[in-house]
């Protein structure tokens, strides 16, 4: 799989897809990301690429073609889905994610600051809003990041072990680790009493009480 992320900020990604899982996936050649900032693609001799509004109101536009030539550079990527970030897109879960890996090879993530990119672009190129949550912020690299994350780990062989994929397993939302007890302040914490008894069944019937 590979994430073609076109942003204005592509260092902000760096300490966040060097480490772990991920840090191992790009190492392993499960994944590829590459970048691509507008910035590169105007002509203006201050490389601006952000401008007022039409219409007036807050905030700066980015401009459209510098965004559809980055989009282009990224072409001839026969099977590429092509995501535009924006807080008011269809809600990203893991579905989502599990249907992206399944059907494309490219995923282009278009990652908007300040008031958003022009709209033109999505007329230009077939593509789909997608929003993270519902909240606002400040630009789409977060968002790019969370879909990147969610999406690899579906990929076979991103996870140490393919059964760590929560979705295709019995998983609990509460887990322990050594030690069986410790002391806090006078207080005893104990895991529960089924984890240690080795009897798979019960075991199972828990992590399905505490999902
Ligand atoms: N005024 C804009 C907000 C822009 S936020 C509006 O109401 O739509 C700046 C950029 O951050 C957006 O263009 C988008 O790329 C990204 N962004 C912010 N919140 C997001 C969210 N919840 N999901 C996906 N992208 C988001």
């Amino acid at each position: 799989m590979t994430f073609h992320i076109i942003t204005l900020f592509p260092e902000m990604f760096d300490s966040y897809l060097k480490e772990s899982i991920l840090g191992r996936a790009i190492e392993d050649k499960k994944i590829k990301i590459k970048f691509y900032n507008p910035r590169d693609f105007t002509k203006d001799r201050n490389r601006r690429i952000d401008r007022k509004p039409y219409g007036g109101g807050p905030g700066m536009v980015i401009e459209a073609l510098p965004v559809i030539k980055a989009i282009e550079k990224t072409k001839g990527k026969k099977k590429a889905k092509i995501i535009f970030l924006s807080p008011s897109g269809k809600q990203f879960d893991n579905n989502y994610a599990k249907k992206t890996e399944k059907n494309y090879s490219d995923i282009i993530i278009i990652c908007g600051r300040y008031e958003g990119v022009d709209a033109r672009v999505k007329k230009a190129f077939k593509m789909e809003d997608v929003s993270v949550g519902d909240y606002v912020l400040t630009g789409g690299e977060l968002p790019a990041m969370v879909i990147i994350d969610c999406v690899s780990r579906q990929i076979e062989g991103v996870l140490g072990d393919f059964n760590s994929l929560e979705e295709s397993r019995v998983a609990s939302s509460e887990v322990y680790t050594r030690p069986e007890v410790f002391e806090y302040r006078n207080k005893k914490y104990k895991v529960p009493k089924v984890l240690l008894s080795g009897d798979h069944k019960k075991i199972e019937k828990w992590k399905k009480i505490h999902k």
